[in-house]
């Protein structure tokens, strides 16, 4: 069933496990993705959105090196806004607002879609050695995977501990269990462990609020996606943008030559002065 050796195993099937999956398969490594929960690929925590403020440039940059969180959020998208207008550009931030369920299925198919990437659901409680060198995963029936490399994309789950008022219990995310046994064996290995906190927002009931009483917060008109993927030079980039979009893709991927995509790049700058004036001046109503 499992390859004899992987090339790469991710742990979490979470959104930087999703990538970080997609990315070693996409360069033509053997890739296992071992996940606690199959349905829970990809999953939202409390908020739906993807971007914002100090991440919606990540999300591009991602995009930009070909992952698909930009194309998983446009396409489950129900809502996109540039945050900070009132501010000069340097401060504006894309932010969307997806559909958390769609989401989670986009990334799901798009990682199916994907060639050298194998699934597997159960947690790794392990981690195998040779001499100081990772060598693969133990899960919590006793299987052992080998592999080249380990990606640990654990999230909030590693011995993860949920306070609700003066209740505490373990969890890695409501209603869903946290990891064990890899935490001990990190620290064994001679890293540091300590606990970060998120600061989940209360619920309300939409029942008990007067909405007569609160002011609407609607999308933008102009819709900016979060993946330049078919529709690179819109309004969301500048002719700057698109350089450095494309020397990072250059300089990150060796393979593409640079003369590749500086020839994009020029011919994203032709589109451009065409689209600029009306695009441009869209972005600044
Ligand atoms: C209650 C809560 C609310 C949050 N709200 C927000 C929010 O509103 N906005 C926001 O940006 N961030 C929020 N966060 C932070 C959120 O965790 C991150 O934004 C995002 O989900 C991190 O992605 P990730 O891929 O690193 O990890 P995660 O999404 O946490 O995914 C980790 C994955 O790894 C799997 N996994 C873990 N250990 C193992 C193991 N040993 N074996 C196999 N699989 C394993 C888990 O099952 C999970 O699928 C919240 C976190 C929590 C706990």
């Amino acid at each position: 069933m499992f390859r004899d050796i992987y090339d790469v195993i991710v742990v979490g099937g979470g959104h930087a496990g999703a990538e970080a999956a997609a990315a070693a398969a996409n360069m033509g490594s053997n890739t296992l993705l071992i996940t606690m929960n199959l349905q829970n690929v990809g999953q939202m925590s409390c908020n739906p959105a993807m971007g914002g403020i100090a991440k919606g440039q990540i999300v591009r940059e991602i995009d930009a090196l070909g992952g698909y969180s930009g194309i998983v959020s446009d396409s489950s998208a129900i809502q996109f806004k540039m945050l900070n207008r009132s501010k000069g550009p340097a401060m504006w931030s894309p932010r969307v607002q997806s559909d958390r369920m769609m989401f989670a299925q986009h990334w799901r198919n798009k990682l199916e879609q994907t060639e050298h990437l194998d699934f597997y659901q159960e947690m790794v409680t392990d981690l195998l050695f040779e001499k100081d060198r990772i060598a693969g995963v133990v899960t919590t029936l006793g299987i052992e995977i080998k592999a080249k490399s380990v990606v640990l994309t654990s999230g909030t789950f590693l011995n993860g501990l949920i306070h609700i008022g003066e209740k505490q219990f373990g969890g890695g995310r409501a209603g869903e269990s946290a990891s064990f046994g890899l935490t001990e064996r990190l620290i064994e290995r001679g890293f540091t462990s300590g606990r970060m906190k998120t600061g989940t927002p209360p619920r309300v009931d939409g029942r008990s609020l007067d909405y007569s009483k609160m002011i609407e917060q609607p999308g933008d008109t102009t819709r900016i996606n979060s993946s330049s993927k078919g529709t690179w030079c819109t309004a969301a980039f500048s002719r700057t943008r698109v350089t450095d979009m494309a020397m990072l893709a250059s300089t990150s991927f060796p393979t593409v030559s640079s003369k590749v995509m500086m020839s994009v790049n020029v011919l994203c700058f032709r589109y451009l002065r065409f689209n600029s004036s009306r695009a441009l001046s869209s972005i600044k109503a």
